[in-house]
């Protein structure tokens, strides 16, 4: 069976009631998305998610002037896709006092740096007032930046250490410096994979329910998902369903972000990680699924820069950016530079046939 639909012939059945809905402004449904994450007519899907893409961001892709900070490597949760983390006594664990990391963000050599985006395990330690100290210290070296930081885990760490709500937690970090949060942290919304992989984690109820807090509390975020070791694509579409029912009541997420698993250092060792195929479809159905998503990144250090150029003809329209000294990957086995200039980065762009803009941390164009 086959359909031409105005200039597109698409061969795979399932997508035909897709780009259906697509042109009549319908939204997706589960098993919609799901045939998009199986289909084998990727470029019939990659086409609907261009055009979608086009029609939102036009010939424009972003990318921002960032540095990533991570904080401490400590971490109590053991999550089994994680090659970042250490246990309290290993000689390679670390936590930065709040003057160290805002040493090394002064040192950063990114002018004008316009956010720091800084993520941490979750340390024992690690008190609400050590993340105030974290973030006004970061703020007085590199004043003209916008803070992105803590994930959903974090702020839950910290509040419980502390025994305060995680509203509370947030208007506090709020108070101090915080203008954004990362997406990090949700992994994948399926209590059977939370189980076996991050049981230590929180669940995908209560990220979604502290990330609905930030949104209250103006605090715009990112939302992720991490794909290519389990789970099922049913897992994948239900995840970007939940994300979207979230972003329906709540309206705070500025970007979707698919983390490819790296398997390499982690317990999960022995699993492949996804396929180009993989990335290109998940890149394509979220742009489809995600309708009230405004941006959705290509992470060029996960991704590997080939792919991340190609993700932004299918749906993707933004690098993130120049993140000088990535590690949370690369103890992982990413073998992508640890972080790119801004030259580098347009070209990327410019080499997908497509114009460079930078931005801020809301998604607001800046520069010339
Ligand atoms: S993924 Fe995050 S929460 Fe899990 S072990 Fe690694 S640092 Fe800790």
């Amino acid at each position: 069976m086959a359909c031409d639909l105005s200039e597109e012939r698409i061969g795979d059945p399932g997508l035909i009631p897709v780009a259906e809905k697509i042109s009549s402004g319908e939204r997706l449904d589960l098993g919609d998305a799901i045939n998009c994450l199986k289909t084998r007519d990727l470029l019939s899907l990659g086409k609907l998610a261009d055009k979608k893409r086009r029609a939102i961001h036009g010939e424009k892709a972003t990318f921002i002037r960032n540095y990533h900070l991570n904080y401490t490597n400590i971490c109590k949760n053991g999550c089994m896709f994680c090659a970042f983390h250490r246990g309290l006594d290993s000689p390679d664990g670390y936590l930065m006092s709040p003057e160290e990391a805002a040493q090394r963000v002064s040192q950063s050599p990114i002018e004008p740096l316009r956010e720091v985006h800084i993520v941490g395990g979750c340390h024992p330690g690690v008190s609400l007032e050590y993340c105030v100290e974290l973030l006004r210290a970061i703020k007085r070296a590199r004043p003209e930046a916008h803070l992105k930081a803590f994930t959903a885990v974090e702020v839950d760490h910290v509040s419980r250490k502390e025994g305060i709500s995680t509203g509370e937690c947030l208007r506090r970090l709020k108070e101090a410096g915080l203008d954004a949060m990362p997406g990090g942290g949700a992994e994948v919304f399926s209590e059977r994979l939370r189980e076996v992989l991050f049981p230590a984690k929180i669940d995908a109820k209560r990220w979604l329910q502290i990330h609905a807090q930030a949104h209250e509390l103006q605090i715009p975020t990112n939302a992720t998902l991490l794909y290519g070791h389990l789970e099922t694509e049913e897992e994948r579409a239900l995840h970007l369903l939940k994300l979207r029912d979230q972003q329906d009541r709540s309206r705070g997420f500025q970007a979707f972000i698919p983390l490819p698993f790296q398997p390499r250092n982690t317990r999960l060792s022995h699993l492949p990680g996804p396929t180009a195929m993989d990335t290109l479809r998940l890149v394509a159905t979220a742009r489809l699924v995600l309708d009230n998503f405004p941006s959705i990144k290509a992470y060029w250090v996960m991704m590997g820069k080939g792919l991340a150029q190609v993700a932004l003809h299918f749906g993707a329209d933004d690098l993130e950016g120049t993140i000088v000294q990535e590690k949370i990957a690369h103890e992982a086995g990413a073998e992508t530079e640890s972080g790119l200039t801004v030259e580098e980065l347009e070209a990327l762009i410019r080499e997908a046939g497509l114009e460079p803009q930078e931005r801020d941390t809301f998604h607001r164009p800046v520069g010339p």
